[in-house]
């Protein structure tokens, strides 16, 4: 069993336990943020917890989280479960209280707690082979910059695309694909990569930072720009970025392959270059 991390506390998991009152539980009223371990060691762990700060002022939360006490009970966490490889998965809500629409209370402590997940993610399965991705409307609200955890049209979205025989849906607004359902999309035609501008309607990931600067060291031009289905068709490769996927060839968009139908040569340079930097940069 393992041990997670509550208000404080550490306890046993199935001894955790928040109020029914939490306003996460009743308006999915939080934040969260995943960080990827390899090696015992959290990834960019820095920037998990700017954008942590960024999520919850967005949404006015009272009082912000001291990032030196997070990153001691990561490490806690770490150690306690013996975690090699996989991620720790915090999230932050608002607080407590008697259900009301109206944000009245003053002085609420944030209610905080945080679990890890073996995952293998360095020599991933779909890192290998690459992953089929369907597309969908984007259904969600518009401020998908907040990391928020109003995650079910995510969720249903990338149920229905495994029932289908896909890895995952990528989102679609007005004729533009958006995001993947918990991580950012890009096309690479000869020595471009393009991702979309990052405004309210995408989450800024993380890991797509870093990643830019990975292509540029590879000498490709990275451009911030919107992309259509038939682009993503027409592309040489396709590939997604996120904490717990790093750098991920997609293989395939609807019934369409991508390029030749497999991990692409410059994908899988340009995941080695982010591995690479990435254990290199841990702490
Ligand atoms: N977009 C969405 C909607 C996500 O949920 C995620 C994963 N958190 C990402 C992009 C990728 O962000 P990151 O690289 O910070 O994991």
């Amino acid at each position: 069993m393992r041990e997670v991390y509550l208000n404080g506390q550490f306890l046993p998991e199935d001894q955790a336990k928040v109020s029914i009152f939490d306003r996460s539980l009743l308006f999915a009223d939080s934040v969260y943020e995943v960080t990827s371990i390899v090696e015992g060691k959290l990834i960019d762990f820095k920037n998990h917890m700017k954008r942590l700060d960024r999520s919850m002022k967005e949404l006015g939360f009272e009082k912000s989280l001291n990032h030196d006490e997070i990153l001691n009970f990561h490490r806690q966490l770490i150690k306690l479960n013996n975690l090699n490889e996989g991620i720790v998965y915090l999230q932050v809500t608002r607080g407590v209280f008697d259900r009301d629409f109206t944000i009245s209370q003053k002085n609420i402590s944030p209610t905080v707690f945080a679990f890890t997940q073996e995952k293998k993610i360095v020599e991933s399965e779909s890192s290998k082979k690459g992953i089929k991705v369907m597309t969908v409307d984007d259904l969600r609200w518009k401020r998908c910059d907040i990391k928020t955890t109003q995650l079910l049209w995510p969720s249903l979205a990338k149920t229905e695309a495994f029932k289908k025989g896909f890895d995952d849906a990528w989102m679609m607004r007005e004729g533009y694909i958006m995001e993947g359902t918990s991580n950012n999309a890009w096309i690479v035609r000869s020595k471009n990569v393009f991702t979309r501008q990052s405004d309210q309607l995408i989450l800024s990931g993380i890991t797509r930072e870093a990643v830019l600067n990975c292509a540029k060291n590879l000498g490709y031009e990275v451009i911030f720009k919107n992309f259509t289905l038939p682009e993503v068709e027409s592309a040489a490769e396709a590939f997604i970025t996120s904490a717990t996927s790093f750098v991920t060839p997609v293989i395939q968009i609807n019934e369409k392959k991508i390029g030749e139908g497999e991990p692409g040569e410059f994908t899988k340079a340009l995941r080695a270059e982010y591995i690479k930097q990435a254990i290199k940069s841990s702490i």
